[in-house]
């Protein structure tokens, strides 16, 4: 899931998976369904 969170300002995105921050919207949703095939974890149900 990519949640938003604001700094200094500054919207950004990050992936609740493993932490990245993103500038974009469209990147961080994009790295999501990556990071999300990359790292199944069936015990891990949002
Ligand atoms: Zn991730």
């Amino acid at each position: 899931m990519v949640t938003e969170t604001t700094r200094d300002d500054m919207t950004w995105y990050e992936c609740e998976s493993c932490g990245l921050m993103f500038d974009s919207e469209e990147d961080a949703r994009q790295h999501e369904r990556n990071c999300d095939e990359e790292n199944q974890d069936p015990s891990y149900i949002q």
